[in-house]
């Protein structure tokens, strides 16, 4: 079975696909900047002995992203399996600085990209009667984040989206769920200052960053035949960050 991974070829992408392909998937690697990385997952991923490629698109592009599919199922003459819509990125800045060039960049995206994957994943997905549609969300979707109103939304979203994907599609055996990071370590969190990291630490109980690893493990469950009568749900791997 094929999965197709968006934002593949760094940080949590990137392990979601180490997992997926240990798990036995092939895997379409998709990235928009990173190709030197996405080449070596590849290759990577090959020696575990499944099959690999790579797809250049900015997934916040619809025709990007439908060229991406007609790509991939031309390289790999199977249809997508699982789908995770993993892409993001971050434009912080507190609500009464925030221009609307970086409002649109994070929900076009976080948000609009899973949108157009999930469109395109579908239709064969519905005519298989068979799919898996795994989002990343994030933990601010949950609980909001001052200076993330931008971001804080997108992943939201995704929320909404996976719910209601999920209501359209169980009856054809198609799951929709979300998963919602907490404070993992990645390129997107090395960025922060220390006393910003510090204050982040002292509010998750398990008294660790997460790694991009534990994510993946959840990405694993979803995309499994473990996870068929779960759907539309949201799962934090937050080391207890979120929980109520
Ligand atoms: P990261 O290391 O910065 O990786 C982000 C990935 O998204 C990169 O591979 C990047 O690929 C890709 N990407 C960005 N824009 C893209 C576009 N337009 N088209 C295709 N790919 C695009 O960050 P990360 O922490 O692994 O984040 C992965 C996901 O987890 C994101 O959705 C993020 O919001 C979510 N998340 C992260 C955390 C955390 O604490 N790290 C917490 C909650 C949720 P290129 O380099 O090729 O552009």
């Amino acid at each position: 079975m094929l999965a197709l991974i968006t934002g593949a070829a760094k940080g949590i992408g990137r392990a979601i696909t180490l997992q997926l392909a240990n798990d036995g998937f092939n895997v379409a690697i998709n990235y928009a900047h990173s190709e030197e990385a996405a080449k070596s997952l590849k290759d990577e991923v090959t020696a575990l002995g499944v099959k690999a490629e790579i797809f250049r698109a900015d997934v916040s592009v619809q025709e990007e992203a439908a060229k991406m599919f007609a790509d991939v199922k031309a390289a790999f003459g199977e249809n997508v399996s699982v789908l995770v819509n993993n892409a993001g990125i971050t434009r912080d800045t507190l609500l009464m600085r925030m221009k609307a060039e970086d409002w649109l960049a994070v929900i076009n995206t976080n948000l609009n990209a899973a949108f157009y994957c999930s469109q395109l994943a579908i239709k064969d997905m519905s005519k298989a009667r068979y799919g898996r549609i795994i989002s990343i969300s994030s933990v601010v979707g949950l609980i909001g984040n001052a200076g993330q109103c931008n971001y804080s939304a997108s992943k939201a979203g995704i929320i909404g989206l996976t719910k209601s994907i999920a209501r359209e599609y169980a009856a054809r055996g198609i799951t929709a769920n979300a998963i919602a990071p907490g404070f993992i370590d990645t390129g997107m969190t090395d960025i922060l200052k220390p006393e910003v990291k510090d204050s982040i630490l002292k509010s998750i109980p398990a008294g660790r960053i997460g790694n991009p690893e534990e994510v993946a493990r959840a990405v694993s469950f979803f995309a499994s035949d473990k996870s068929a009568y779960i759907t539309g749900q949201v799962l934090a791997v937050d080391g207890g960050m979120t929980m109520v």
